[in-house]
């Protein structure tokens, strides 16, 4: 890693979040529809490592989300729902 490069890592170990309860989870996914995915661009494209596909199936970790949108622009296959978190919850990026 050069100087230039970002380690994401220790950057998201800076950020703190408020989470809020699992079923008001503000990203949900379809598990029929990641079981047929063709291609899990989810996985390599999540920053914070929230998608990990175990056992055959895709195991979704809402609490590290850091809002970036990316797995909603990724998954073509239309079994993202996101939403920002509600009220106060969420990521907090003030040391970030
Ligand atoms: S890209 Fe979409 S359909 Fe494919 S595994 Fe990820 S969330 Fe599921
Ligand atoms: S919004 Fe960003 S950080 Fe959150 S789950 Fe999607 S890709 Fe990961």
């Amino acid at each position: 890693m050069t100087e230039q490069e970002v380690d994401i890592r220790k950057k998201l170990g800076t950020l703190t979040y408020e989470t809020d309860a699992e079923e008001n989870a503000h990203i949900t996914v379809i598990q029929e529809i990641c079981a047929r995915c063709p291609h899990y661009l989810c996985i390599a494209g999540c920053p914070a490592s929230c998608f990990k596909f175990i056992e055959n199936k895709m195991v979704f970790r809402y609490e590290d989300c850091i809002e970036c949108g990316t797995c909603y622009l990724m998954c073509d296959q239309g079994s993202v729902k996101w939403n920002f978190p509600q009220g106060s919850f969420g990521v907090k990026f003030e040391l970030g």
